[in-house]
């Protein structure tokens, strides 16, 4: 361990049996070189490594990749960073919610194994002039309007599989682009890393459960819901064999005339591709994005196969 590393809570690396040897507390890490010392210590015990990538807020959402990757590996990492390089300059970035004590003790009730929280001079050292390019899969959807948005992602996923080498990625269906882009990046660059998808979870009242939903005003956050209401009626319709874009344009209407500000898409994709459909001929999504008072929310589901 250089003098450089920085570990806050704990311990050295825990090996051995994995499902006694667990220590109580969570390992917090902010630095490589500390991440390394442990999973290369669970690594030559045998132990398999699940990887859960995030940028914090916890809320339920995040803890279902948590409670995948304990069920399916011996260690589970879970990652807290806010990457700067998936905000545009009007985005969110400062005003992101952060509560890294909160996250941790949530963290450490599921048992997860270590944290790796680093800063973003950890990331992006001096001089940093690299990044990864998916095309295609990203050209569309959350892609045309965050143009920066998926270079940022693939970039900081690409970083933390080399960093911590898992064998398992666990990714919420909720960004449902994202976890295409990232499994086109796996595949294309040979990354020996299995990509999990996990279901979206949501509030009772159907909203996709997101850190942004704490934007919301009480008035915001009574309409919200209506985005999986649309994309129900939406799916349900094409998979009935109406035609996507007649289902589309009655969807978009329904939205307008609730007030959301702006509405970025409302797709019916290739589930795989994202290829946007014509009709609904093979295994598709339905997919949303569009802005509440300031805050845009995304969301998308299954298109049920033809009753
Ligand atoms: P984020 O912190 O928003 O970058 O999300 C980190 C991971 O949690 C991503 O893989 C998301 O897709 C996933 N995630 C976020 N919200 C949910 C949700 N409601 N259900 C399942 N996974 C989610």
């Amino acid at each position: 361990m250089g003098a450089k590393t920085r570990t806050d809570t704990i311990a050295a690396p825990s090996t051995g049996d994995a499902k006694t040897a667990k220590s109580n507390k969570i390992t917090v890490v902010r630095d490589v070189e500390s991440l390394r010392v442990h999973t290369r210590a669970w690594r030559k015990n045998g132990e398999t490594i699940g990887l859960i990538p995030t940028m914090g807020a916890l809320h339920e959402g995040h803890l279902s990749l948590v409670q995948a990757a304990l069920r399916d590996c011996d260690r589970a990492i879970a990652t807290i960073f806010v990457n700067p390089a998936q905000f545009a300059p009007t985005e969110d970035f400062e005003a992101y919610p952060r509560d890294e004590a909160d996250d941790i003790a949530k963290l450490d009730r599921m048992k997860t194994d270590l944290l790796f929280a680093p800063d973003v001079a950890e990331m992006y050292a001096d001089g940093f002039s690299t990044s990864v390019t998916v095309s295609g899969i990203t050209a569309g959807l959350c892609g045309a309007s965050r143009p920066h948005f998926f270079g940022g992602v693939a970039t900081v996923v690409n970083k933390l599989f080399m960093q911590s080498l898992p064998d398992r990625a666990y990714f919420g269906e909720k960004d449902y682009q994202q976890l295409q882009v990232i499994r086109r990046m796996v595949r294309d660059l040979d990354i020996p890393v299995q990509v999990v998808g996990v279901p979206t979870v949501r509030e009772k009242d159907g909203l996709a459960m997101s850190s942004r939903n704490w934007y919301l005003t009480p008035e915001e956050r009574a309409t919200a819901p209506l985005l999986h209401q649309t994309l129900q009626e939406t799916a349900a319709a094409v998979a009935a064999g109406e035609a996507c874009a007649d289902a589309i344009a009655r969807g978009r209407a329904t939205l307008d005339k609730a007030g959301f500000a702006r509405i970025d898409y409302l797709a019916i994709c290739d589930a795989e591709t994202l290829a946007p459909l014509d009709i609904v001929d093979r295994p598709a999504r339905a997919l949303v994005a569009a802005v509440l008072g300031s805050t845009r929310l995304i969301d998308n589901i299954p298109v049920p196969p033809r009753p």
